[in-house]
Protein backbone atom coordinates (compact mmCIF):
# COMPACT_ATOMS: atom_id res chain seq x y z
CA UNK A 1 0.00 0.00 0.00
CA UNK A 2 3.15 2.45 0.74
CA UNK A 3 4.55 1.18 -1.87
CA UNK A 4 1.70 2.40 -4.58
CA UNK A 5 1.26 5.52 -2.71
CA UNK A 6 4.72 6.55 -3.31
CA UNK A 7 4.06 5.15 -6.84
CA UNK A 8 0.88 7.42 -7.37
CA UNK A 9 2.69 10.51 -5.60
CA UNK A 10 5.79 10.14 -7.83
CA UNK A 11 3.84 10.06 -11.28
CA UNK A 12 1.74 13.60 -9.84
CA UNK A 13 5.03 15.34 -9.21
CA UNK A 14 6.26 13.69 -12.48
CA UNK A 15 3.17 15.14 -14.26
CA UNK A 16 3.67 18.95 -13.25
CA UNK A 17 7.69 18.50 -13.86
CA UNK A 18 7.59 17.60 -17.02
CA UNK A 19 9.17 19.53 -19.71
CA UNK A 20 6.08 19.35 -21.79
CA UNK A 21 5.88 21.66 -24.72
CA UNK A 22 2.34 22.19 -24.59
CA UNK A 23 2.17 23.75 -21.36
CA UNK A 24 4.33 25.21 -18.80
CA UNK A 25 5.07 23.94 -15.65
CA UNK A 26 3.00 27.04 -13.98
CA UNK A 27 0.16 26.09 -16.34
CA UNK A 28 0.14 22.36 -15.64
CA UNK A 29 -0.14 23.64 -11.22
CA UNK A 30 -2.98 25.70 -12.37
CA UNK A 31 -4.91 22.42 -13.85
CA UNK A 32 -3.46 20.76 -10.88
CA UNK A 33 -5.34 23.36 -8.40
CA UNK A 34 -8.33 23.57 -10.70
CA UNK A 35 -8.70 19.78 -9.97
CA UNK A 36 -8.02 20.04 -6.38
CA UNK A 37 -10.70 22.73 -5.83
CA UNK A 38 -13.27 20.85 -7.63
CA UNK A 39 -12.83 17.69 -5.97
CA UNK A 40 -13.69 19.84 -2.84
CA UNK A 41 -16.15 22.01 -4.19
CA UNK A 42 -20.04 20.92 -4.01
CA UNK A 43 -21.15 23.82 -6.57
CA UNK A 44 -22.03 21.12 -9.22
CA UNK A 45 -24.45 19.73 -6.44
CA UNK A 46 -26.02 22.67 -5.51
CA UNK A 47 -26.72 23.53 -8.56
CA UNK A 48 -28.31 20.71 -9.28
CA UNK A 49 -30.35 20.39 -6.14
CA UNK A 50 -31.47 23.57 -6.82
CA UNK A 51 -32.67 23.14 -10.23
CA UNK A 52 -34.24 20.07 -9.56
CA UNK A 53 -35.90 21.06 -5.98
CA UNK A 54 -36.87 24.74 -6.90
CA UNK A 55 -38.03 23.96 -10.85
CA UNK A 56 -38.28 20.18 -11.10
CA UNK A 57 -39.30 18.89 -14.57
CA UNK A 58 -38.46 21.26 -17.61
CA UNK A 59 -40.62 19.83 -20.24
CA UNK A 60 -39.91 21.98 -22.94
CA UNK A 61 -42.68 24.98 -23.88
CA UNK A 62 -44.21 24.68 -20.14
CA UNK A 63 -43.74 27.23 -17.63
CA UNK A 64 -41.15 24.94 -15.78
CA UNK A 65 -39.04 25.16 -19.02
CA UNK A 66 -39.37 28.94 -19.01
CA UNK A 67 -38.21 28.98 -15.13
CA UNK A 68 -35.31 26.77 -16.07
CA UNK A 69 -34.53 29.58 -18.71
CA UNK A 70 -34.49 32.41 -15.81
CA UNK A 71 -32.61 30.23 -13.25
CA UNK A 72 -30.05 29.34 -15.60
CA UNK A 73 -29.29 32.69 -16.70
CA UNK A 74 -29.85 34.38 -12.82
CA UNK A 75 -27.24 31.37 -12.45
CA UNK A 76 -24.44 32.02 -14.74
CA UNK A 77 -24.67 35.78 -13.44
CA UNK A 78 -24.25 34.67 -10.18
CA UNK A 79 -21.54 32.86 -11.09
CA UNK A 80 -19.35 35.90 -12.83
CA UNK A 81 -19.73 34.70 -16.15
CA UNK A 82 -18.20 37.35 -18.32
CA UNK A 83 -21.08 37.25 -20.73
CA UNK A 84 -24.58 35.52 -20.88
CA UNK A 85 -26.66 35.04 -23.51
CA UNK A 86 -29.99 33.52 -24.72
CA UNK A 87 -30.65 32.07 -28.47
CA UNK A 88 -34.34 31.28 -29.57
CA UNK A 89 -35.21 27.70 -30.94
CA UNK A 90 -38.52 26.20 -31.45
CA UNK A 91 -40.10 22.69 -31.38
CA UNK A 92 -43.34 20.84 -31.70
CA UNK A 93 -44.50 21.39 -28.25
CA UNK A 94 -46.74 18.40 -26.79
CA UNK A 95 -48.08 17.63 -23.45
CA UNK A 96 -48.95 14.61 -21.41
CA UNK A 97 -51.88 15.16 -19.10
CA UNK A 98 -52.99 11.33 -17.64
CA UNK A 99 -52.32 8.02 -18.03
CA UNK A 100 -53.40 4.35 -17.03
CA UNK A 101 -53.86 0.92 -18.37
CA UNK A 102 -54.72 -2.69 -17.38
CA UNK A 103 -54.58 -6.00 -19.07
CA UNK A 104 -58.30 -6.62 -19.20
CA UNK A 105 -58.34 -10.59 -20.29
CA UNK A 106 -57.44 -13.24 -19.69
CA UNK A 107 -57.62 -11.59 -15.91
CA UNK A 108 -57.53 -8.10 -14.99
CA UNK A 109 -54.82 -6.27 -13.40
CA UNK A 110 -53.38 -3.25 -13.79
CA UNK A 111 -50.25 -2.25 -16.71
CA UNK A 112 -47.92 0.52 -15.84
CA UNK A 113 -47.72 2.47 -18.83
CA UNK A 114 -46.54 5.89 -20.33
CA UNK A 115 -46.97 7.61 -23.30
CA UNK A 116 -44.34 8.43 -25.68
CA UNK A 117 -42.87 11.88 -26.53
CA UNK A 118 -45.61 13.20 -28.98
CA UNK A 119 -48.17 10.48 -28.43
CA UNK A 120 -51.44 11.61 -29.83
CA UNK A 121 -54.74 10.59 -27.12
CA UNK A 122 -56.83 7.22 -27.10
CA UNK A 123 -60.40 8.73 -26.92
CA UNK A 124 -61.51 9.34 -23.47
CA UNK A 125 -62.19 5.72 -22.60
CA UNK A 126 -58.94 4.45 -23.78
CA UNK A 127 -58.79 1.79 -26.72
CA UNK A 128 -59.35 -1.78 -25.14
CA UNK A 129 -57.92 -4.64 -28.07
CA UNK A 130 -56.33 -7.89 -27.94
CA UNK A 131 -52.46 -7.80 -28.07
CA UNK A 132 -49.79 -8.98 -31.00
CA UNK A 133 -46.53 -9.82 -29.72
CA UNK A 134 -43.47 -9.17 -31.64
CA UNK A 135 -39.99 -9.85 -30.59
CA UNK A 136 -38.58 -6.91 -32.51
CA UNK A 137 -39.24 -4.00 -35.01
CA UNK A 138 -38.38 -6.22 -38.28
CA UNK A 139 -40.84 -8.92 -37.21
CA UNK A 140 -43.48 -6.23 -36.86
CA UNK A 141 -41.96 -4.76 -39.95
CA UNK A 142 -42.59 -8.71 -41.64
CA UNK A 143 -45.86 -8.79 -40.46
CA UNK A 144 -48.51 -9.48 -43.28
CA UNK A 145 -50.59 -6.34 -44.48
CA UNK A 146 -53.56 -5.70 -42.55
CA UNK A 147 -52.86 -8.28 -40.32
CA UNK A 148 -52.75 -6.05 -37.44
CA UNK A 149 -56.65 -4.42 -37.85
CA UNK A 150 -58.48 -3.58 -34.69
CA UNK A 151 -55.33 -4.77 -32.59
CA UNK A 152 -52.63 -3.36 -30.19
CA UNK A 153 -49.12 -4.15 -32.20
CA UNK A 154 -46.91 -4.55 -28.99
CA UNK A 155 -42.59 -5.04 -29.41
CA UNK A 156 -41.55 -6.92 -26.30
CA UNK A 157 -37.77 -6.42 -27.04
CA UNK A 158 -35.03 -5.60 -24.10
CA UNK A 159 -32.38 -3.63 -23.86
CA UNK A 160 -29.37 -5.07 -22.67
CA UNK A 161 -26.88 -3.51 -20.00
CA UNK A 162 -23.79 -2.23 -20.06
CA UNK A 163 -20.90 0.34 -19.19
CA UNK A 164 -21.13 2.48 -22.33
CA UNK A 165 -25.01 1.93 -23.34
CA UNK A 166 -24.55 -0.11 -26.00
CA UNK A 167 -27.93 -1.65 -25.98
CA UNK A 168 -29.84 1.41 -26.24
CA UNK A 169 -29.33 2.64 -29.52
CA UNK A 170 -30.70 -1.05 -31.11
CA UNK A 171 -33.71 -1.13 -28.33
CA UNK A 172 -34.47 2.62 -29.63
CA UNK A 173 -35.50 1.98 -33.64
CA UNK A 174 -38.33 0.36 -31.99
CA UNK A 175 -39.56 3.36 -29.83
CA UNK A 176 -38.55 6.07 -32.44
CA UNK A 177 -40.67 4.60 -35.49
CA UNK A 178 -42.64 1.88 -33.98
CA UNK A 179 -45.99 3.62 -34.31
CA UNK A 180 -45.58 4.41 -37.87
CA UNK A 181 -44.86 0.57 -39.00
CA UNK A 182 -47.59 -0.62 -36.44
CA UNK A 183 -50.08 1.29 -38.09
CA UNK A 184 -49.10 1.08 -41.52
CA UNK A 185 -50.08 -2.94 -40.67
CA UNK A 186 -53.44 -1.62 -39.49
CA UNK A 187 -52.88 -1.75 -35.35
CA UNK A 188 -55.58 0.72 -33.51
CA UNK A 189 -52.34 1.67 -31.41
CA UNK A 190 -48.53 0.56 -30.31
CA UNK A 191 -47.37 -0.68 -27.00
CA UNK A 192 -43.81 -1.21 -26.23
CA UNK A 193 -41.45 -3.01 -23.83
CA UNK A 194 -39.58 -0.15 -22.03
CA UNK A 195 -36.36 1.30 -23.48
CA UNK A 196 -34.83 0.23 -20.05
CA UNK A 197 -32.51 -2.12 -17.59
CA UNK A 198 -34.53 -1.57 -14.39
CA UNK A 199 -36.62 -4.39 -12.38
CA UNK A 200 -38.89 -1.31 -11.47
CA UNK A 201 -42.65 -0.59 -12.40
CA UNK A 202 -41.90 2.79 -13.62
CA UNK A 203 -42.24 2.73 -17.70
CA UNK A 204 -39.82 4.79 -19.51
CA UNK A 205 -41.20 7.75 -21.99
CA UNK A 206 -39.15 8.90 -24.54
CA UNK A 207 -38.86 10.71 -28.15
CA UNK A 208 -40.96 8.65 -30.80
CA UNK A 209 -42.58 10.39 -34.54
CA UNK A 210 -45.23 9.76 -37.07
CA UNK A 211 -45.04 10.03 -40.50
CA UNK A 212 -46.85 12.26 -43.17
CA UNK A 213 -49.39 10.13 -45.25
CA UNK A 214 -49.13 7.55 -42.30
CA UNK A 215 -52.35 7.68 -39.25
CA UNK A 216 -51.05 8.44 -36.29
CA UNK A 217 -51.73 6.54 -34.05
CA UNK A 218 -51.20 6.25 -29.97
CA UNK A 219 -48.03 4.93 -28.80
CA UNK A 220 -46.95 3.45 -25.49
CA UNK A 221 -44.22 1.78 -23.25
CA UNK A 222 -44.97 -0.15 -20.19
CA UNK A 223 -42.89 -1.28 -17.31
CA UNK A 224 -40.40 -4.10 -17.57
CA UNK A 225 -42.15 -6.26 -15.11
CA UNK A 226 -45.46 -5.91 -16.95
CA UNK A 227 -43.80 -6.45 -19.95
CA UNK A 228 -42.60 -10.13 -18.85
CA UNK A 229 -46.01 -10.69 -17.61
CA UNK A 230 -47.34 -10.14 -21.05
CA UNK A 231 -44.69 -12.50 -22.71
CA UNK A 232 -45.62 -15.08 -20.37
CA UNK A 233 -49.37 -15.06 -20.83
CA UNK A 234 -48.95 -15.16 -24.78
CA UNK A 235 -46.07 -18.26 -24.12
CA UNK A 236 -49.28 -19.95 -22.50
CA UNK A 237 -51.22 -19.62 -25.74
CA UNK A 238 -53.44 -16.81 -23.73
CA UNK A 239 -55.64 -13.99 -25.36
CA UNK A 240 -54.07 -10.77 -24.53
CA UNK A 241 -56.16 -8.07 -24.43
CA UNK A 242 -55.18 -4.45 -22.58
CA UNK A 243 -57.01 -0.71 -22.36
CA UNK A 244 -54.90 1.84 -22.64
CA UNK A 245 -55.59 5.60 -21.80
CA UNK A 246 -53.16 8.70 -22.41
CA UNK A 247 -54.79 12.19 -22.62
CA UNK A 248 -52.45 14.03 -24.40
CA UNK A 249 -52.01 17.34 -26.62
CA UNK A 250 -49.93 18.54 -29.72
CA UNK A 251 -49.34 22.35 -29.50
CA UNK A 252 -48.08 22.94 -32.66
CA UNK A 253 -44.76 24.99 -32.50
CA UNK A 254 -43.13 26.72 -29.33
CA UNK A 255 -40.55 28.27 -28.18
CA UNK A 256 -37.40 28.00 -26.23
CA UNK A 257 -34.16 29.23 -24.78
CA UNK A 258 -30.54 27.84 -25.64
CA UNK A 259 -28.89 29.65 -22.51
CA UNK A 260 -25.16 30.43 -22.77
CA UNK A 261 -22.57 31.54 -20.38
CA UNK A 262 -19.11 32.34 -21.17
CA UNK A 263 -15.59 33.11 -19.60
CA UNK A 264 -13.53 34.99 -22.10
CA UNK A 265 -10.23 33.87 -23.49
CA UNK A 266 -7.17 36.52 -23.32
CA UNK A 267 -5.19 35.77 -26.45
CA UNK A 268 -8.40 34.40 -28.53
CA UNK A 269 -11.50 35.05 -27.19
CA UNK A 270 -13.75 34.45 -30.45
CA UNK A 271 -12.00 30.93 -30.48
CA UNK A 272 -13.87 28.55 -27.68
CA UNK A 273 -14.21 24.81 -25.58
CA UNK A 274 -17.75 24.16 -25.43
CA UNK A 275 -19.16 22.09 -22.65
CA UNK A 276 -22.99 21.68 -22.11
CA UNK A 277 -25.83 19.83 -21.68
CA UNK A 278 -29.20 20.11 -22.16
CA UNK A 279 -31.41 22.20 -20.00
CA UNK A 280 -35.06 20.60 -21.02
CA UNK A 281 -36.16 17.24 -19.23
CA UNK A 282 -38.99 14.46 -19.49
CA UNK A 283 -41.88 15.67 -17.22
CA UNK A 284 -42.02 12.54 -15.31
CA UNK A 285 -39.24 12.84 -12.78
CA UNK A 286 -37.20 15.83 -11.99
CA UNK A 287 -34.19 15.13 -14.67
CA UNK A 288 -31.22 15.03 -12.00
CA UNK A 289 -29.66 12.40 -14.53
CA UNK A 290 -30.77 13.64 -17.67
CA UNK A 291 -29.86 16.06 -17.99
CA UNK A 292 -29.21 18.33 -14.92
CA UNK A 293 -26.08 16.83 -13.69
CA UNK A 294 -24.44 17.46 -17.20
CA UNK A 295 -25.78 21.38 -16.51
CA UNK A 296 -25.05 21.72 -13.26
CA UNK A 297 -21.58 20.12 -13.50
CA UNK A 298 -20.58 21.89 -16.61
CA UNK A 299 -21.80 25.98 -15.16
CA UNK A 300 -19.37 24.47 -11.99
CA UNK A 301 -16.47 23.53 -14.03
CA UNK A 302 -15.92 26.56 -16.30
CA UNK A 303 -16.24 28.56 -12.40
CA UNK A 304 -13.44 26.60 -10.97
CA UNK A 305 -11.22 27.46 -13.95
CA UNK A 306 -12.24 30.82 -13.86
CA UNK A 307 -11.38 31.33 -10.05
CA UNK A 308 -7.82 29.92 -11.03
CA UNK A 309 -7.31 32.13 -14.64
CA UNK A 310 -8.69 32.89 -17.96
CA UNK A 311 -7.46 30.54 -20.47
CA UNK A 312 -6.16 31.79 -23.81
CA UNK A 313 -9.14 30.77 -25.35
CA UNK A 314 -12.82 31.51 -24.30
CA UNK A 315 -15.24 28.56 -22.14
CA UNK A 316 -18.66 28.29 -23.17
CA UNK A 317 -21.13 26.46 -21.68
CA UNK A 318 -24.01 25.88 -23.51
CA UNK A 319 -27.44 24.55 -22.02
CA UNK A 320 -29.53 23.20 -24.88
CA UNK A 321 -33.16 23.86 -25.17
CA UNK A 322 -35.60 21.18 -26.45
CA UNK A 323 -33.03 17.77 -26.67
CA UNK A 324 -35.82 15.49 -25.38
CA UNK A 325 -37.98 16.70 -28.31
CA UNK A 326 -35.68 15.64 -31.46
CA UNK A 327 -32.12 18.27 -30.47
CA UNK A 328 -34.23 21.23 -31.59
CA UNK A 329 -31.88 23.82 -29.71
CA UNK A 330 -28.80 22.36 -30.68
CA UNK A 331 -29.98 22.82 -34.22
CA UNK A 332 -30.58 25.70 -33.95
CA UNK A 333 -27.38 26.84 -32.15
CA UNK A 334 -25.39 24.87 -34.86
CA UNK A 335 -27.25 26.41 -37.70
CA UNK A 336 -26.65 30.21 -35.96
CA UNK A 337 -23.22 29.63 -35.85
CA UNK A 338 -22.57 27.70 -38.99
CA UNK A 339 -20.15 30.61 -40.45
CA UNK A 340 -17.89 30.70 -37.22
CA UNK A 341 -17.91 26.76 -36.35
CA UNK A 342 -14.19 26.69 -36.71
CA UNK A 343 -13.83 28.98 -33.72
CA UNK A 344 -14.87 25.47 -31.94
CA UNK A 345 -11.36 24.32 -30.95
CA UNK A 346 -12.88 21.30 -29.02
CA UNK A 347 -16.84 20.12 -27.36
CA UNK A 348 -17.97 18.18 -24.98
CA UNK A 349 -21.31 16.95 -23.89
CA UNK A 350 -22.09 16.03 -20.52
CA UNK A 351 -25.56 13.78 -21.22
CA UNK A 352 -25.47 10.39 -19.40
CA UNK A 353 -26.08 10.78 -16.36
CA UNK A 354 -23.97 11.11 -12.95
CA UNK A 355 -21.59 8.41 -12.10
CA UNK A 356 -18.22 8.34 -13.01
CA UNK A 357 -16.45 9.31 -15.93
CA UNK A 358 -14.13 6.29 -16.86
CA UNK A 359 -12.91 7.05 -20.18
CA UNK A 360 -11.00 10.42 -22.48
CA UNK A 361 -11.65 10.20 -26.16
CA UNK A 362 -10.53 12.59 -28.86
CA UNK A 363 -11.75 13.36 -32.44
CA UNK A 364 -8.93 15.42 -33.79
CA UNK A 365 -6.31 15.64 -35.99
CA UNK A 366 -2.96 14.38 -35.69
CA UNK A 367 -1.04 17.71 -34.98
CA UNK A 368 -3.16 17.75 -31.96
CA UNK A 369 -2.81 14.80 -30.44
CA UNK A 370 0.47 16.15 -28.12
CA UNK A 371 -2.47 18.08 -26.42
CA UNK A 372 -4.74 15.14 -26.47
CA UNK A 373 -1.96 12.84 -24.56
CA UNK A 374 -1.39 15.70 -21.83
CA UNK A 375 -5.44 16.44 -21.06
CA UNK A 376 -5.17 12.83 -20.63
CA UNK A 377 -2.20 12.49 -18.53
CA UNK A 378 -4.11 15.09 -16.06
CA UNK A 379 -7.56 13.35 -16.16
CA UNK A 380 -5.30 9.98 -15.29
CA UNK A 381 -5.29 10.59 -11.55
CA UNK A 382 -9.28 11.14 -11.73
CA UNK A 383 -9.02 7.45 -12.66
CA UNK A 384 -9.62 8.39 -15.98
CA UNK A 385 -8.26 6.13 -18.80
CA UNK A 386 -6.91 7.35 -22.29
CA UNK A 387 -8.87 5.21 -25.22
CA UNK A 388 -6.54 6.44 -27.85
CA UNK A 389 -9.03 5.53 -30.59
CA UNK A 390 -9.38 8.88 -31.68
CA UNK A 391 -12.71 8.23 -32.75
CA UNK A 392 -14.64 9.84 -29.87
CA UNK A 393 -19.12 9.72 -31.34
CA UNK A 394 -19.90 12.60 -28.70
CA UNK A 395 -23.06 13.96 -26.84
CA UNK A 396 -26.31 13.93 -28.74
CA UNK A 397 -26.52 17.83 -28.85
CA UNK A 398 -23.43 17.65 -30.66
CA UNK A 399 -24.92 15.54 -33.51
CA UNK A 400 -25.74 18.56 -35.58
CA UNK A 401 -21.98 20.14 -35.35
CA UNK A 402 -20.85 16.75 -36.49
CA UNK A 403 -23.31 16.81 -39.37
CA UNK A 404 -22.12 20.67 -40.14
CA UNK A 405 -18.28 20.32 -40.21
CA UNK A 406 -16.05 17.88 -39.05
CA UNK A 407 -15.50 18.51 -35.37
CA UNK A 408 -12.79 18.25 -32.49
CA UNK A 409 -15.23 16.39 -30.62
CA UNK A 410 -13.99 14.75 -27.34
CA UNK A 411 -15.65 12.06 -24.59
CA UNK A 412 -15.88 11.93 -21.12
CA UNK A 413 -16.99 8.41 -21.04
CA UNK A 414 -19.15 7.94 -18.01
CA UNK A 415 -20.45 4.73 -16.17
CA UNK A 416 -23.64 3.84 -17.48
CA UNK A 417 -24.51 0.90 -16.49
CA UNK A 418 -27.46 2.09 -13.98
CA UNK A 419 -28.55 5.24 -16.31
CA UNK A 420 -30.70 2.96 -18.03
CA UNK A 421 -32.75 1.80 -14.58
CA UNK A 422 -33.42 5.48 -13.99
CA UNK A 423 -33.36 6.79 -17.87
CA UNK A 424 -36.76 9.35 -18.85
CA UNK A 425 -38.76 7.61 -15.97
CA UNK A 426 -40.74 8.88 -12.63
CA UNK A 427 -37.54 7.61 -10.43
CA UNK A 428 -34.97 10.27 -12.49
CA UNK A 429 -34.59 12.22 -9.05
CA UNK A 430 -31.85 13.80 -6.94
CA UNK A 431 -31.25 10.85 -4.74
CA UNK A 432 -29.88 8.66 -7.55
CA UNK A 433 -26.44 11.52 -7.93
CA UNK A 434 -23.79 10.82 -5.60
CA UNK A 435 -22.22 13.78 -4.66
CA UNK A 436 -18.31 12.32 -4.92
CA UNK A 437 -19.31 10.90 -7.99
CA UNK A 438 -20.93 14.38 -9.21
CA UNK A 439 -17.41 16.25 -8.15
CA UNK A 440 -15.32 13.78 -10.14
CA UNK A 441 -17.63 14.83 -13.08
CA UNK A 442 -16.92 18.00 -12.47
CA UNK A 443 -12.86 17.71 -11.92
CA UNK A 444 -12.55 15.71 -15.40
CA UNK A 445 -14.60 18.48 -17.57
CA UNK A 446 -12.49 21.37 -15.47
CA UNK A 447 -9.12 19.53 -16.56
CA UNK A 448 -10.43 18.78 -20.00
CA UNK A 449 -11.87 22.49 -20.77
CA UNK A 450 -8.92 24.28 -18.90
CA UNK A 451 -6.15 22.28 -21.18
CA UNK A 452 -8.00 22.73 -24.53
CA UNK A 453 -8.66 26.64 -23.87
CA UNK A 454 -5.11 27.08 -22.93
CA UNK A 455 -2.69 24.61 -24.95
CA UNK A 456 0.11 25.99 -27.16
CA UNK A 457 -1.42 24.13 -30.41
CA UNK A 458 -5.02 25.23 -31.37
CA UNK A 459 -6.63 21.99 -31.37
CA UNK A 460 -8.16 21.32 -34.93
CA UNK A 461 -10.56 18.81 -36.49
CA UNK A 462 -9.12 15.24 -38.60
CA UNK A 463 -10.39 17.28 -41.48
CA UNK A 464 -12.50 20.41 -42.25
CA UNK A 465 -15.27 20.49 -44.92
CA UNK A 466 -15.40 24.54 -44.71
CA UNK A 467 -12.78 26.99 -43.03
ZN1 LIG B 1 -30.45 13.65 -22.10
Amino acid sequence: MKQLLTALLFTTSMTVSANNSEFTAKQLQQVDEVRTTALKSDLSYQLLESLTTEIGPRLPGTENDKKAVAWAKAKFDELGFDKVWLEEATFPEWRRYSESGKILTPSEQPLHLTALGNSISTPKEGISAPVVLFETLDELKAAPANSLKGKIAYINYRMNRDIDGNGYGPAVKARATGAIEAAKKGAVAYMMRSVSTGHHRFAHTGGSYYKEGVTKIPNVTIANPDADQIARLVALNKDVSVNINVQTENLGEGTGYNVIGQFNGTENPEQYVLIGGHLDSWDLGTGALDDGAGVALTMAAAKHISDVKRPKRSIRVVLFAAEELGLWGAKAYFAKHKNELNNIVAAAESDFGADVVYGFESNVNAASLPVVRAIAKELAPLNIEYIGQNEAKGGPDLIPFKNAVSAPIFELAQDGTDYFDYHHTADDTLDKVTPAKLRQNTAAYAVFALMAADAKTTIKPKARTKE
